[in-house]
């Protein structure tokens, strides 16, 4: 059963992207208005998307800035609180990877990567959790990585942001447990996705063996966890960190 968010805004980072999307169809459909972001550059793709669902009958709608950015999120931000009221639940899902061994890899990459990532937790989530506090209810799920939490050979760069996502969580839902906000991240393992479609067939048919569920997620997985953290029944669930990996990587 779908849970009940009646009533709430949700807003999604990469909302347009493979996860993203699978992520604002869910909250929509648990009953949520949702606002689905993403990156200027992305928003003529999005058209046909809005169209989708549209036709579903999904209240989403997009808007386009940049989450590395600071004063663009803010003031982006402040339009949305504007237009569609205050947001309860915010789902940071965009991410980038910029891959290379950290010997040849260039601080624009680190940079670009860390920005998009990490910067944006606090650029996102820093204009809209005072709001969540006042009203006494909030949810923030940020989208980590099974990469973030084991390594990853030439991504230096995205587990250090995806790591760093967590550690967030962990401070964040400490500062915010009392106010009805909990906080939460989602580890992903490897998802059916264009992201994944990047990795040479070699490397996939290597990941492949080392997940005991002999499979890639579904987005709808991921969908599927960051709803339930957004429900009510996770209530008493914060600073957790849920991976949803086909049993890819297991720790105590
Ligand atoms: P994707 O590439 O399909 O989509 C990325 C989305 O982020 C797009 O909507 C894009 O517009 C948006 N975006 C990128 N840079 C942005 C910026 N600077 N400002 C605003 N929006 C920006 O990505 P995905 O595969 O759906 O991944 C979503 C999240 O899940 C990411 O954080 C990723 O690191 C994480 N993840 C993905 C996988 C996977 O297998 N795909 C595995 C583990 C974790």
């Amino acid at each position: 059963m779908n849970p009940d968010l009646r009533s709430k805004t949700a807003l999604v980072t990469g909302g347009t992207g493979a996860i993203g999307r699978a992520v604002c169809a869910a909250l929509a459909e648990a009953g949520a208005s949702v606002v689905a972001v993403c990156l200027p550059s992305d928003l003529e793709a999005a058209d046909a998307l809005l169209a989708q669902w549209r036709d579903a009958g999904l209240p989403i709608t997009v808007r386009a800035f940049d989450v590395s950015d600071a004063d663009q999120a803010a003031s982006a931000l402040a339009r949305l609180a504007a237009d569609a009221g205050p947001i309860d639940i915010v789902v940071n899902c965009a991410g980038i990877t910029r891959d290379a061994p950290l010997r040849r890899m260039t601080a624009q990459q680190w940079q670009q990567v860390l920005g998009v990532n990490l910067d944006s937790l606090f650029n996102v989530t820093q204009p809209l959790i005072d709001g969540m506090c006042q009203r006494g209810w909030g949810r923030v799920v940020n989208i980590s990585s099974v990469n973030g939490q084991k390594g990853q050979f030439g991504q230096t760069n995205y587990a250090a942001s995806k790591a760093g996502v967590h550690g967030f969580t962990m401070a964040l839902a400490q500062e915010v447990a009392r106010k009805g906000v909990t906080v939460n991240t989602v580890a992903p393992g490897y998802i059916d996705s264009p992201m994944i479609d990047a990795v040479p067939e070699a490397i996939r048919a290597d990941i492949l063996k080392g997940i005991p569920a002999g499979r890639y997620g579904h987005p709808a997985d991921i969908a599927a966890a960051v709803a339930f953290l957004c429900s009510d029944a996770a209530s008493y669930i914060t600073g957790a960190q849920l991976p949803v990996n086909g049993g890819m990587y297991m720790s105590a």
